[in-house]
């Protein structure tokens, strides 16, 4: 990995923009800027203390290419750790490559994607699950995942990590100590603190394994399958939970035989909602085909929204008891699955025939497990905020509401799993009574995959792997 060279990139989006930001680190950042910069205050840049602003314009010989702020850091105390000035330029993209340009000239290399970052690791300023933090907080689409993204980024995954390693370490090296120790036969790792310690560390293993369901949810969205007949309503509740016209709204039955999908975020949660054909029996083979994934996509979702056209139900008994079958039918095949029977189209009711419907809805639900009932208009949007709230209901947000950690990204989740494996081959060696040597090799292996997690044992094709994903500035 080289870090002796001088990088420079462009850290905002490429295309024009206001003001764009060119990120020049290295040793020589300031020692290369400064005789390209004239400041207006006549203060030559390379004298300049570290967090300071400066006015002046980009010199290329005698050619202005623009007025600029140079922020200067220097190391360590930069994002990176190393020298480093930040130039904001206007945003145009021939100014943004002019100046790019005159710096390669001048003895910079064009950074690679999440070269900054990379060395802000290697520099020691983050961890490797921090930096992998890092990308998530740039991916961030919602409250949820910017706020499992931060945390992550402020090393609240990574310290607690950390801290059992350390224990765990500590035991490793007692218990090789006895090793050197064999004839004596002396225990120098208090056995009973040892299986403590493992136990500890199983549980902390556990909740955070179990943590990576809830926040791959979260990351990517909850989603809700919508299941209903052509024509109930899909479309327009999707439209009115959305403020806007996106799927299409028509009145000839069965137009949403693909599934659509659309993600938005309701109380600071990213929701993904998945339009489905719904489940009426029918002989027609495209249908058919569509019933089949519906049901995959109920399997799929967190929570599964069936919708009814209310004035249908309300008056016709026959097709009432079909939607009693169709819920059965769902329930049959997911017991556990939350389901929220929504009564679609009630401003076409009159007040008693809503009393009326609300009793059979009741009484519909309350034969189905985990079940429950709402009345709506997608048209005249009653009932709309209600859904929004009982989506927060039926998904466990307590995780994201207090301060437990939770682990998104799939490379820790594996490593959490195979440290997990080695420590209870620990503990099993343990009851066993295996002896120290033995006991030792599954230590290594366990710490070995903690040190992975937070980088302390990495390879270039791991580092190249993850910094690959970064884009390029960052
Ligand atoms: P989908 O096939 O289930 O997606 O149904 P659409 O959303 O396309 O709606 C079918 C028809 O029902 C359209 O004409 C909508 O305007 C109408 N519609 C949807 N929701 C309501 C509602 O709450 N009240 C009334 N009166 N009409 C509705």
């Amino acid at each position: 990995m080289k870090l002796n060279d001088t990088i420079v990139a462009l850290a905002t989006p490429s295309g024009a923009g206001a003001i764009a930001v060119i990120r020049v680190s290295g040793p020589d950042a300031i020692k290369i800027v400064a005789p390209l910069f004239k400041a207006k205050s006549k203060k030559d840049l390379a004298e300049q203390a570290t967090h300071t602003i400066h006015l002046g314009n980009v010199m290329d010989g005698e050619r202005t290419i623009d007025e600029v702020l140079a922020s200067v850091f220097r190391a360590p105390k930069s994002y990176t750790g190393e020298e480093t000035v930040e130039l904001s330029c206007h945003g145009s993209p021939y100014i943004q490559q002019e100046i790019i340009q005159l710096l390669i000239r001048k003895g910079c290399r064009s950074a690679e994607a999440g070269e900054f970052t990379l060395r802000a690791f290697l520099n020691a300023k983050m961890d490797l699950s921090q930096a992998e933090a890092v990308a998530d907080l740039i991916n961030s689409e919602n409250a949820a995942s910017h706020q499992m993204a931060m945390q992550q980024m402020r090393g609240g995954f990574s310290n607690e990590i950390q801290k059992l390693r350390e224990e765990l370490l500590n035991f490793a090296s007692l218990i090789e100590l006895e090793l050197d120790f064999a004839e004596e036969d002396v225990e120098f790792a208090n056995r009973d603190q040892f299986r403590d310690l493992v136990s500890r560390i199983q549980t902390v293993l556990k909740r955070l394994i179990d943590s990576f369901a809830t926040g791959n949810v979260l990351k990517n969205g909850i989603p809700v399958a919508i299941v209903g007949e052509p024509n109930v309503g899909k479309s327009t509740l999707l439209n009115s939970l959305l403020n806007e016209e996106r799927a299409i709204v028509s009145d000839i039955a069965g137009t949403t035989r693909d599934t659509i999908e659309d993600e938005m975020s309701i109380g600071g949660v990213g929701f993904r909602f998945i339009d489905t054909a719904g489940i009426r029996e029918t002989k027609d083979v495209v249908e058919s085909i569509g019933i089949k994934k519906t049901f995959e996509k109920i399997g799929q979702a967190q929570v599964v929204v069936y919708l009814v056209d209310s004035s249908q139900i309300a008056v016709n008994r026959e097709r009432l008891q079909e939607v009693r079958v169709e819920i059965e039918k769902i329930k049959n095949k997911f017991p556990q699955k939350p389901l929220l029977i929504i009564a679609n189209k009630t401003d076409r009711l009159a007040d008693e025939e809503i009393e009326n419907l609300k009793a059979k809805l009741e009484d519909i639900s309350s034969h189905a497990e985990r079940a429950e009932f709402l009345l709506l208009s997608a048209k005249t949007n009653l009932g709309v905020e209600e859904l929004k709230d009982r989506l927060l209901e039926f998904v466990n947000t307590g995780a994201l509401r207090n301060s437990d950690t939770i682990v998104t990204n799939s490379r820790h989740y594996a490593a959490l799993l195979k440290a997990l494996e080695e420590i209870n081959k620990v503990e099993d060696g343990l009851n066993a009574g295996l002896s120290g040597d033995l006991l030792a090799i599954d230590i290594r292996q366990a710490l070995h995959h903690f040190g992975e997690i937070t980088g302390e044992i990495t390879n270039d094709d791991l580092l190249g792997n993850i910094f690959a994903n970064f884009c390029i500035g960052k």
